[in-house]
């Protein structure tokens, strides 16, 4: 145990070049400052009695020190651009640097969201623009920028199609849901009241269109889908599964978390679709968290368009306003959240499709789709795929492959960390028995691939050859070893002198 915990021998608790870091409260050295601020001369208060009379707290430190502790964390971190981050339904790509530029020119990132309109006719117009991009990609006419994330849009998009249903007096209380689809559908429908009715997915991993057809009745709001689903694989009833649904007076909401795999070739208002939303940072390559907050705008067929959440975007001859109140808004559900949306992701996206056009991102699906193909192919004799065929832009594995070895998806997954590469998604989606996801996206090049299939196969051979035990160590060249994920996540403890000082008690 205390090897494992402790130090293992090291005095510094360091790894060769990996460095610990304790918090920047524990390296606090009262006094101590990296700036000489000249004695405070000012004997009024300007606040009025409000001034803040005991000291705020904050750890001194040298300017050395601020530095390192700052560059020894941004190390810690495990992103896309460490190496490759095959998080299958994540769409983990590359953050192309021109968007970040582009979102940090001053005339767009100083703006403030009270500033009057009249004063910020440039960004609502980058607004506009990238309304039309969302809208001529998904073949949907309306938009709702301000979802926050894809959660928030599928929330956006499902209190939309509440909106619209009650405005024709056919409130309903039934939401249909694959068995596949990612929780948060699921948790949207249940937080708006609606009972969940799951949809079990047929040999071929796709929605059983007889039983769907089977539960519809005129009381069903909608039916929450995923295209492709999280199995990777494309519904392709989907047009007669939209029919159905309409048949029966509910709607299609689309959860556009996959979008990457169809962006530029199919429009999914073509398909059926009412409304749905689009994650920018998987499709748009905005950064997942860390870089800047997620966006999960929602497209809208007209019929739902005027029940969308407000602002609503304008344009007339005084230029663009946005509308909370009058006749434009009459119907609409409500403000969903403070503000327009996360204007910098907007930015961030807006110059993603710009710069790689209406064939450029039709190349990136292909290229997404052909990527998953390509590892799905190499690695389907070494790995056990989860359904016959090809996949679209993530492939889905179970864990056959495994079976008598002792090793589990869990274990496997952490020696891909001793090997360099952040996991991908396991036991998820939840219709495959120890399921791996693997969505390599568009970005990584074949060199970078190959040696991702070759790190698999590897895996999967030493698993079968009986190394379970290098397994069960996994990771051992970590900074961390195994942690007991419920303890760390239920009493985490942060502090890593106090950490040292209790594995080395132990
Ligand atoms: C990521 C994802 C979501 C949720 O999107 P967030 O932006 O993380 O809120 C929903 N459905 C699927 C299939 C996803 O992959």
């Amino acid at each position: 145990m205390t090897a494992r915990a402790g130090l293992e021998g090291r005095s510094t608790g360091n790894r060769a070049l990996m460095l610990e870091e304790p918090l920047i409260f524990e390296q606090d050295a009262p006094g101590r400052s990296g700036v000489d601020f000249a004695p405070l001369t000012l004997d009024e208060d300007r606040l009025g009695g409000l001034a803040r009379r005991a000291p705020v707290g904050l750890p001194g430190l040298s300017e050395p020190e601020v530095v390192r502790h700052f560059t020894r964390l941004s190390q810690k971190n495990y992103g896309i651009d460490s190496g490759l981050f095959p998080l299958g339904s994540c769409t983990m790509k590359h953050n192309p640097r021109l968007n970040e530029k582009l979102a940090r020119l001053e005339g767009l990132a100083d703006l403030h969201p009270l500033q009057p309109a009249s004063t910020v006719q440039g960004v609502l117009e980058l607004f506009d623009q990238l309304s039309h991009w969302l809208s001529t990609l998904t073949g949907m006419p309306a938009l709702a920028l301000s979802p926050g994330a894809g959660a928030h849009g599928e929330l956006c998009g499902m209190m939309t199609i509440r909106t619209a249903l009650e405005d024709r007096g056919d409130a309903r209380k039934r939401v249909l849901v694959p068995e596949s689809a990612h929780g948060t559908n699921p948790a949207t429908a249940a937080a708006l009241g609606y009972e969940v009715d799951a949809l079990p997915a047929n040999a071929r991993g796709r929605v059983d269109s007889a039983e769907l057809k089977a539960r519809l009745d005129s009381d069903v709001a909608a039916l929450m889908i995923t295209n492709p689903s999280t199995c990777g694989l494309f519904e392709d009833e989907i047009i007669e599964i939209a029919e159905a649904v309409h048949a029966v007076g509910g709607y299609v909401y689309l959860d556009g978390a996959n979008f990457n795999a169809l962006v530029g070739r199919v429009r999914p208002g073509d398909l059926g679709v009412d409304a749905m939303h689009i994650n920018l940072h998987k499709t748009f390559s905005t950064p997942h968290g860390g870089g800047g907050p997620g966006s999960g705008p929602v497209a809208l067929t007209a019929e739902l368009s005027p029940f969308a959440p407000f602002p609503q975007l304008v344009h007339d001859e005084t230029g663009f306003r946005l509308v909370e109140h009058g006749p434009e808004a009459a119907k609409s559900f409500g403000r969903l959240k403070g503000f327009h949306g996360q204007t910098g992701m907007f930015i961030r996206a807006l110059a993603y499709m710009l710069s790689h056009g209406g064939d450029g991102l039709r190349q990136v699906s292909e290229d997404a789709v052909l990527a998953a193909n390509y590892v799905l192919a190499r690695t389907k004799d070494s790995l056990s795929p989860a359904f016959e065929g090809g996949c679209m832009h993530e492939c889905l594995f179970d864990d056959t492959f495994l079976e008598g070895t002792g090793v589990t998806t869990h274990d496997f997954s952490k020696a891909l960390i001793d090997e360099g590469y952040h996991p991908m998604t396991v036991y998820f989606p939840l219709v495959v028995h120890g399921a791996l996801l693997v969505e390599p996206t568009e970005s990584e090049s074949k060199a970078s691939l190959d040696l991702f299939i070759e790190t698999l196969r590897t895996l999967a051979a030493k698993a079968k050859a009986g190394e379970e035990a290098l397994f069960h160590e996994a990771p051992r060249h970590a900074p961390r070893r195994r942690l007991n994920e419920t303890r760390a996540a239920r009493h985490p403890r942060l502090r890593w002198r106090a950490n040292a000082q209790a594995a080395a008690a132990e």
